[in-house]
């Protein structure tokens, strides 16, 4: 079992390797991780974590626990939730007919270099902020253009509120009433469109329930990314922790077929260098 595990591990760092080579991160050998920090981006899965409010959330069933009659120790558990609800994945497919399905979605969509838009400073005083066009080129004017192939990672300042749901977004409220009252900030609609307009990025995500502003109605800014099969991250953690340019990050769902979004485990990789 070790010597499998240890097989795991080392095909594991092979591939990863690959990626950076490919995407020009900095190589220290074969089969070795770049020195440098990782961050977990992901909010574990409780009864605590957030889910929209028309969903029942995350439910975990003791199957068994504890001496069985052979006389090991053994623990089991059954897990329901919905596909959209803690830190998880949008497929292109949740808003747009034809388009990927959360299996369907390419590794290299999921790894790539992060840019990371700190927009906390103005989002803190309006829960409806919509981050715009103007966010992104003041960004560019500091960092250099959004490369190819981006991971665009939004911190909106929200991630500290989780998972307390009425600070987080607007409401601890249920059912489809509750929806009206959620508040919390999004990207708008039109830098959405500047995006796979005039960038080409891979991914993008951000620290709140979802990529258009909770008073959204039409989602404008979920199907004009869906589109163009870019996928999204949503109530990701940890933003805050990453540089604005230079972390590598690998985003991997559950791979559900047919699936419009699932549960997703989000790392980021901070070279020694930031
Ligand atoms: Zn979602």
């Amino acid at each position: 079992m070790k010597i499998y595990i240890k097989t795991i591990a080392f095909s594991l760092a092979i591939v990863i390797s690959a990626v950076y080579a490919e995407r020009g991160f900095p190589q220290q050998g074969p089969a070795q991780f770049p020195e440098g920090k990782w961050i977990d981006l992901t909010h574990d899965f409780s009864s605590d974590t957030v889910y929209w409010p028309t969903g029942e959330g995350f439910k975990l069933e003791t199957v068994f626990q504890g001496t069985t009659d052979k006389g090991y120790y053994y623990a089991a558990n059954k897990y329901t939730a919905e596909e959209h609800g803690g830190t998880h994945i949008d497929a292109p497919r949740h808003f747009a007919e034809g388009k990927q399905t959360l299996d369907e979605i390419p590794i290299e969509s999921l790894t790539g270099s992060a840019v990371v838009i700190d927009v906390s400073k103005k989002a803190a005083s309006d829960p409806d902020y919509q981050i715009g066009i103007e966010d992104f080129t003041e960004w560019e004017a500091v960092n250099g253009r959004i490369p190819d192939d981006s991971i665009v990672l939004l911190n909106t300042g929200y991630a500290k509120y989780w998972p307390d749901k009425v600070k987080y977004m607007g409401t601890d409220k249920k059912g489809q009433e509750a929806v009206k009252e959620l508040h919390f900030p999004g990207l708008h609609p039109a830098a959405a469109k500047w995006l796979t307009e005039n960038r080409d990025i891979s991914a993008i995500g951000l620290d709140t329930p979802s990529i258009d502003y909770g008073q959204s109605q039409l989602f404008e800014s979920h199907r004009v990314l869906f589109r163009e099969n870019i996928p999204a991250f949503e109530n990701v953690a940890n933003l805050d922790r990453l540089p604005p340019k230079g972390a590598f990050v690998i985003a991997l769902p559950m791979k559900i077929k047919g699936g419009s979004g699932g549960p997703l485990r989000i790392v980021a990789l901070v070279p020694e260098t930031n």
